[in-house]
């Protein structure tokens, strides 16, 4: 297909996969973010793969696995802190990582850099207030007043999405699991060299982020979904930890003083079972397919979007066939992460029968194997 004028709603992880693929297929690439700031909130990510094996093909492995923490295994550990198993994960590009933990400010460093750099012209704190399509393609109405025409519109624009709103407006709504995450940074302690994931009725996981960091993450049945106020959050952590009894567990505990540094998230998901794009609008990401965190494969999902979306735009003979494509090559995949991930996150808060992680955790990482 022609080269396209393209606008990216969304300056998160899949609006920014999807600039650097659509610049490097020679699209011309305008993105927006709704952020004046452009901030990240300071934990991290753990990534697979799949991860490492797009970020190849998106140009930018080097500076990101230089801005995060390789390895290669998971070890499991009891509540009382006895580790159980060390199970080796598959990599997928040889000579490069299986998995990989990242801080999410770094992440977000490596790819909008690259995205700048390839050429994206990025406009911050503007949102799209009027998408209007005729025949020829959307003119796009911009919150500092300006307007401008584009062949296609990309909303990556998360779980909330307007975009979404604007072109789809009764698909599926998101939904609140009964399950909430608390996550908080520490210096990396030197036995913390993969993710140690403690199980048992509280998730605990320690992830290394660089040498010199590492995070917390803890999930916990959240029941009506409760508002916490900002003070009193690291206490509110501390005292959801108190059920494990692993010495390494508590040490850390009382390092948990600092309510600014403690990221509360309630965990929802969605699903779009129908239409993913309406005429020359598309959805990427969160926008279409929200998962909850226990494969750690949100992110992946939605940077795989870009790259599969870029490859059909590049193939196809029609911009609606490549759209149409490009959803037929994702939905399945999507799918299942969604809803295997939302299985295991309902069987810990007793919703739902109880799935073993570990199990679902190999059956992931063969589905991800596959070519996208
Ligand atoms: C607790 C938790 C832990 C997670 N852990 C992992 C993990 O370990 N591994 C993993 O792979 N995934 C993980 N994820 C999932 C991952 O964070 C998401 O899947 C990923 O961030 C989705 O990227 P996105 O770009 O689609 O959406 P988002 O990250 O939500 O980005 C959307 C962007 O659009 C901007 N925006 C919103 N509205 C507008 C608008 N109207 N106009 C312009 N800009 C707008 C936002 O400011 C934001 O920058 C986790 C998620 C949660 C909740």
């Amino acid at each position: 297909m022609k080269r396209l004028q393209v606008l990216i709603i969304g300056g998160g992880i899949g609006g920014l996969t999807c600039a650097i693929a659509l610049r490097r297929d020679g699209h011309a690439v305008d993105l927006i973010e709704r952020d004046p700031k452009w901030s990240v909130y300071g934990v991290g990510i753990i990534q697979q793969g799949n991860v490492v094996r797009a970020m190849v093909q998106l140009g930018v492995i080097d500076d990101y696995l230089g801005a995060g923490f390789g390895f290669d295994h998971v070890e499991v550990f009891i509540p009382t802190g006895r580790s159980v198993a060390r199970i080796p994960t598959p990599a997928l590009v040889e000579g490069y990582p299986a998995n990989v933990g990242i801080g999410r400010p770094a992440l977000h460093k490596v790819l909008g850099d690259r995205t700048i750099a390839a050429g994206t012209k990025v406009r911050l704190g503007v949102i799209a207030e009027r998408l209007a399509e005729d025949g020829n393609g959307v003119s796009v109405s911009f919150s500092d007043g300006t307007n401008a025409g584009y062949d296609l519109v990309v909303g990556a624009d998360g779980l909330y999405s307007t975009t979404r709103d604007q072109i789809l407006p009764n698909s599926e709504k998101p939904e609140f699991t009964g399950q909430a995450v608390w996550r908080y940074n520490f210096p990396r302690l030197p036995e913390v060299r993969e993710l140690c994931a403690y199980e048992g009725p509280t998730g605990v996981g320690l992830v290394p982020l660089s040498e010199q960091l590492m995070y917390m993450y803890v999930t916990t049945p959240e029941p009506g979904n409760p508002w916490y106020q900002r003070a009193g959050l690291a206490a509110a952590m501390r005292s959801r930890l108190e059920s494990v009894p692993a010495p390494v567990i508590r040490k850390l505990a009382e390092q948990i003083v600092d309510d600014d540094a403690v990221v509360y998230r309630p965990l929802e998901w969605l699903f779009l079972k129908g239409d993913w794009h309406k005429g020359r609008v598309v959805l990427i990401g969160d926008a279409v397919h929200t998962t909850t965190p226990h494969l750690g494969q949100g992110a992946g999902m939605a940077i795989e979007d870009s790259i599969v979306l870029a490859e059909e735009l590049t193939a196809a003979g029609t911009l609606d066939e490549a759209l149409h494509a490009f959803r037929e090559r994702r939905f399945e995949r999507c799918r299942y992460i969604v809803q295997s991930s939302l299985a295991i996150c309902l069987g810990q808060i007793g919703k739902g029968p109880v799935v073993e992680s570990a199990k679902a955790t190999r059956e992931m990482f063969i589905r991800v194997a596959a070519p996208i």
